[in-house]
């Protein structure tokens, strides 16, 4: 039997239900802030993640599903949204009305990591981008989208974390002061981290391997470095949040796995995922647009990691198993026929119908319709059709009433939306 690629995985009836309501919860929350859905493509040329995510990237370096399509053209497999949404953002020149565009979008992000529990190759992000918007209420009110999103999933003991990584005028000498620490620990750091020590020297403080770690423990941190607009936009982050009641830690080591971010940066994390903590993360990216080929325009995102989500909701997806609100059973084949042709009519009605097509008894149907739920069931045998009157049994009162067949559809819809 051919069974699925490592690392991907079904979701299946029963629990795309979870998935629906979160999706709709989302949309709702961010249709209320302005925000409008953009689709992009699954795959895109190699050449933008290249250089948006940046080359000495574990996702760039390792992870991307890339290959050469039958004309010979290198593609990507999307491993993350943001690079696809900026290209659309200046291919269709998307802020030329107005440069603010609060954009989201919903779908499969394809990375080859490590498959575990609560990492998959195919896994599903949420997404949303504030362009064009340079305030870091902007970010503000990303975070307060990610905290009310949570909240209104039942999800507890979430966590905000923020940092801010400096720009191109005050990071310099942050990095010269990492790279100095980076030089005197040079030999008890990782294989990757000590190729990218000198090419990219956040990235090692971003290293999850223990002694990496432990090396890095008296590291310099950027928000000690930040010149006075990014201390300035840090403060004013900080403000906002606490005036919108948000909780937040600063962490000092929240550095995040791609290279476009600049300023502030922040990361939800919960106890309940065990080691892949954070269901989300994101942050500001201003140099983006520009190094893509567009205006300089700056830009704040985040991206929850859905399938995560989906595993630390307080909801359970049997809260969403969905139940007929009418059962046919229907005996003999003419009995049958006429039992098809109001199971479609009901369905169109918008009432949630179901019916055996084949052959069964009385109290085979009886018990198909106990096991789905259903909240009523209508009988139709011989005798109903020479009556032609059926009969509606309340499954839940054992009540039964007669319903003529002369206007069967309007009635049952009268009877079961009461
Ligand atoms: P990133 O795009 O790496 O900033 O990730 C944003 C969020 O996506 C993370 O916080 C995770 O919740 C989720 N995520 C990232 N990689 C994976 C993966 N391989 N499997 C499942 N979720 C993931």
């Amino acid at each position: 039997m051919i069974q699925l690629i490592r690392g991907f995985k079904d979701i299946l009836p029963g629990e795309v239900e979870l998935w629906q309501k979160i999706e709709q919860e989302a949309r709702t929350l961010f249709e209320s802030f302005g925000f409008r859905e953009i689709r992009i493509p699954i795959m895109e040329k190699t050449e933008l993640f290249k250089r948006s995510i940046g080359e000495d990237t574990d996702i760039v370096e390792k992870e991307m599903y890339t290959f050469a399509d039958r004309g010979g053209d290198m593609v990507t497999l999307r491993p993350e949204a943001t690079a696809s949404i900026v290209r659309a953002y200046i291919q269709h020149k998307l802020y030329a009305p107005d440069p603010a565009q609060r954009l989201y979008m919903i779908g499969p992000m394809f990375r080859r990591e490590r498959p575990q529990k609560g990492r998959y190759r195919q896994f599903y992000q949420i997404d949303a981008e504030v362009l064009g918007v340079k305030s870091p209420l902007a970010d503000a009110q990303l975070i307060y989208l990610l905290v009310l999103l949570l909240e209104r999933l039942n999800v507890a003991g979430a966590e905000a974390r923020i940092n801010s990584l400096g720009c191109h005028a005050c990071r310099p000498d942050f990095r010269a002061a990492l790279q100095k620490l980076l030089a005197s620990v040079g030999d008890r750091l990782c294989e990757d981290c000590t190729r990218r020590k000198d090419r990219n020297p956040l990235r090692v403080l971003d290293c999850k391997v223990p002694a990496c770690r432990e090396a890095l423990s008296d590291a310099p941190s950027v928000v000690d470095y930040l010149c006075d607009d990014c201390r300035r936009d840090f403060d004013e982050l900080q403000a906002a949040l606490t005036s919108l009641g948000v909780a937040y830690i600063v962490d000092k080591r929240l550095v995040r796995g791609l290279d476009y971010y600049t300023r502030a940066t922040f990361e939800i994390q919960t106890g309940e995922l065990g080691a892949q903590s954070a269901v989300a993360g994101g942050g500001r990216y201003d140099k983006l647009v520009k190094e893509l080929g567009g205006p300089d325009l700056p830009a704040t995102g985040f991206a929850i990691g859905f399938d995560r989500l989906a595993e630390i909701v307080g909801l359970q997806a049997g809260d969403y198993q969905p139940r007929p609100d009418v059962f046919l059973a229907a005996l003999g084949e003419r009995s049958r026929s006429l039992a098809f042709e109001w199971c479609c009519r009901l369905g169109r009605e918008g009432i949630r119908v179901e019916m055996e097509l084949g052959d069964k008894s009385l109290k085979s149907l009886m018990k198909s319709a106990d096991r789905l739920g259903a909240a009523h069931v209508l009988m139709i045998g011989d005798k109903e059709r020479e009556e032609k009157v059926a009969l509606l049994r309340n499954m839940g009162t054992k009540e039964q009433i007669a319903v003529p067949f002369d206007g069967v559809i309007a009635t049952v819809k009268r009877l079961l939306t009461k």
